[in-house]
């Protein structure tokens, strides 16, 4: 493998570990772009008509863009979509709990996770606390939790089928002692700061806080072709669309306005404020756009001869069971990214966004791939449909085959992933569809 692709996956690697929630995930590619020259906007005031590079951070969600000199009020947007969630668990009210000298903690299943992926592996807790003032501090446990399985001696069939209770087996322990003794809050607050000092645990009003695998991704595999990490399941996306947003960024003058939309709650459907079914990207475009003086009709005129690429993970052929994907069109991971097609539209591509994905990865000297069901085992669906419907903005779902989906630790191949990063660059610079 050559050095550049290794080079990808360990900063992949690195953006993992930064991003154990979605409002890390949003914190860390603002912190990557604020370094890359993005200035960062608050929602709730007037932004700038000039030109440039500008980010904005909703919950765990960030929108990030660059409005050439040269942009005028019809100048199309350049979309990359991604999100910033994974399947887990998160913590629920009230969450110290325990029974016969352990401590637990009380979570509750967030989308459509593995179960048993979960099991034997230390885990992060990690997201925010709000404070009694309203302020949101970043908080983050390290390795503190692990969901133990049951002793083979114990469950003589677990080999057979293994059945977990989504309530009652798949509550974490944290350590020993009683739960009126603990308080797995105080933990968090601990590791939280507010200008400079830790966050005491009594000015903690709410908290959004999820499990994440607590081992950092690793490179491995012969020529070394292989990386699992946790999150993959979209950060691999996530990643590729910062670091191609990043290149293209500086000087950028193209006859189009790149942007980045990284969405929470992708695994739960998305029908949130942070999410792609809720208002933010249409938000964000008609205030670039009201800074750009576009009066209605204007708007609808840059729209539509816009574009989005939606890019989320895929299935990777998987040689255990062939079955389970199309007789024919079976993508491998390692051979490139992939172009989703369903004819139902749980992936928005169609005949023309094919042919535009096809000239980008083109432009990129990317070898891509195809990805279709098997008409008896349905797909899941991503956030392209959802942006399409909303906007109208003509659409494509790609992203890279990976394995285990929706485990606690993922499988992808290193090279998809700077691939991907490439085609993203591509697309961002202005390659023609
Ligand atoms: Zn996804």
């Amino acid at each position: 493998m050559p050095a550049a692709p290794i080079a990808h996956a360990e900063d992949l690697a690195d953006f993992v570990d930064a991003s154990p929630s979605s409002y890390h995930a949003a914190a860390e590619v603002a912190r990557r772009l604020e370094t890359a020259g993005f200035a960062r906007l608050d929602e709730a005031d007037a932004w700038p008509e000039t030109p440039g590079k500008h980010l904005v951070v909703r919950d765990g969600a960030v929108i990030a863009w660059v409005v050439p000199a040269s942009a005028a009020a019809t100048t199309p947007v350049r979309v990359f979509g991604a999100h910033s969630d994974s399947p887990g668990f998160k913590l629920k009210p009230q969450p110290t709990t325990g029974r016969l000298g352990w401590l637990q903690a009380g979570v509750e299943v967030y989308g459509g996770p593995l179960l048993n992926s979960w099991l034997d592996r230390e885990l992060r807790l990690a997201g925010r606390l709000v404070l009694d003032d309203g302020t949101a501090v970043l908080a983050d446990s390290g390795p503190l939790l692990r969901l133990p399985q049951l002793a083979i001696h114990l469950d003589r069939e677990a080999n057979d089928g293994l059945a977990l209770h989504r309530q009652a087996h798949t509550q974490p322990v944290w350590g020993l002692g009683a739960p009126e003794s603990a308080d797995l809050l105080a933990e968090l607050a601990a590791s939280a700061t507010v200008d400079g000092a830790p966050v005491d645990a009594g000015r903690i009003r709410g908290f959004d806080l999820v499990t994440a695998d607590a081992t950092r991704g690793a490179v491995f595999g012969r020529d070394d072709a292989l990386f699992a990490a946790g999150r993959l399941d979209d950060l691999a996306s996530v990643h590729a669309g910062v670091v191609a947003l990043s290149r293209v960024a500086d000087g950028f003058d193209g006859d189009h306005i790149p942007v980045l939309a990284v969405f929470d709650h992708e695994e739960i459907g998305s029908a949130t404020r942070s999410g792609a079914a809720g208002p933010f990207l249409e938000d964000v475009l008609e205030r670039i756009g009201l800074a750009l003086g576009a009066d209605r009709g204007e708007r609808m005129r840059a729209l539509a001869s816009s574009w989005c690429v939606s890019s989320d993970v895929g299935h990777s052929v998987h040689p255990n069971y062939a079955d389970k994907h199309d007789p024919v069109v079976q993508p491998v991971l390692g051979s490139g990214p992939i172009l989703k097609v369903n004819a139902n539209q749980r992936y928005a591509t169609d005949g023309a966004g094919s042919a535009a994905w096809h000239g980008w990865c083109g432009a990129a000297g990317v070898h891509s791939q195809e990805f279709v069901s098997n008409n008896a085992v349905p797909c899941g669906s991503t956030i392209g449909p959802i942006t399409a419907t909303r906007l109208g903005i003509r659409t494509v779902d790609v992203g890279i085959p990976i394995l285990s989906m929706h485990s606690a630790r993922e499988l992808a191949g290193v090279s998809d992933l700077f691939d991907l990063a490439r085609v993203a660059e591509a697309f961002f610079a202005g390659a023609s569809a």
